[in-house]
């Protein structure tokens, strides 16, 4: 009987999801939990993934629930999030954070990027290696909870930056803007289960599972 409930309640919450038809639907996970072991351990991306994403998730749709921005792309609500609640900013921060960071890694990731974006990097950082240690350190001495990005900015140019919390380089209240085509989390539920306090060891393992053609699609579509 447990079992039936259980199968009805999930039935429930995901005809209730379907129903929000929001322009952003919670994202399948592109790869197994255990799928870039051994450097994103298993479990971590299973809670990160399950609980920490679909928390932000769920929080957005109660959050925009009844109001215009439930059918606004997350885009445009980033745009102006100093406008809005900070239930809002978080959430949307958060859900559209974890949607691209899902999306830029690959248990076939790592090495370096080519093509055009290999040359953007080679001209706004002067090489590879540069790029890397810049975006490292931008994700070390983030102060607490946050991301670090690589960013194209208005006039097709990449930099670096870091943002607390779930904000990102989309909204309105950050010192740079521009669009992120690679980010890293390095809040503490994204690495503490394997990696504790050493936050830079996740971060040198980060670069095993970048999955540098998807990187490269997101410059692309910044480039038109
Ligand atoms: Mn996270």
């Amino acid at each position: 009987m447990k079992t039936l409930f259980a199968i009805f309640a999930v039935a429930l919450v995901a005809v209730q999801a379907r129903g929000q038809e929001t322009p952003w639907p919670f994202p399948e996970l592109p790869y197994a939990f255990a799928a870039l072991e051994p450097h994103i351990d298993a479990r971590t991306m299973e809670i990160h993934y399950t609980r920490h994403h679909r928390g932000y998730f769920n929080n957005l749709v109660k959050a925009t629930a009844g109001t215009p921005l439930a059918q606004e792309s997350l885009e445009t609500i980033l745009a102006k999030i100093s406008t809005l609640s900070a239930a809002v900013r978080n959430n949307a921060g958060g859900h559209y954070n974890h949607t691209l960071f899902w999306q830029v890694m690959s248990p076939t990731g790592g090495g370096e990027p080519e093509g055009k974006l290999a040359e953007a990097i080679n001209a706004a950082f002067g090489s590879f290696a540069e790029f890397r240690k810049q975006f490292s350190q931008a994700a070390l001495t983030q102060f607490g909870s946050g991301w670090a990005w690589l960013c194209v900015a208005e006039d097709g140019s990449l930099f670096v930056s870091a943002t607390p919390n779930q904000d990102n380089p989309l909204m309105d209240v950050v010192e740079r803007r521009g669009t992120p085509i690679l980010g890293l989390d390095v809040w503490e539920h994204a690495y503490y289960l394997k990696y504790q306090n050493q936050r830079g060891s996740y971060i040198e393992a980060f670069w095993n599972v970048v999955d540098w053609p998807a990187v490269a699609a997101r410059f692309a579509a910044t480039q038109k």
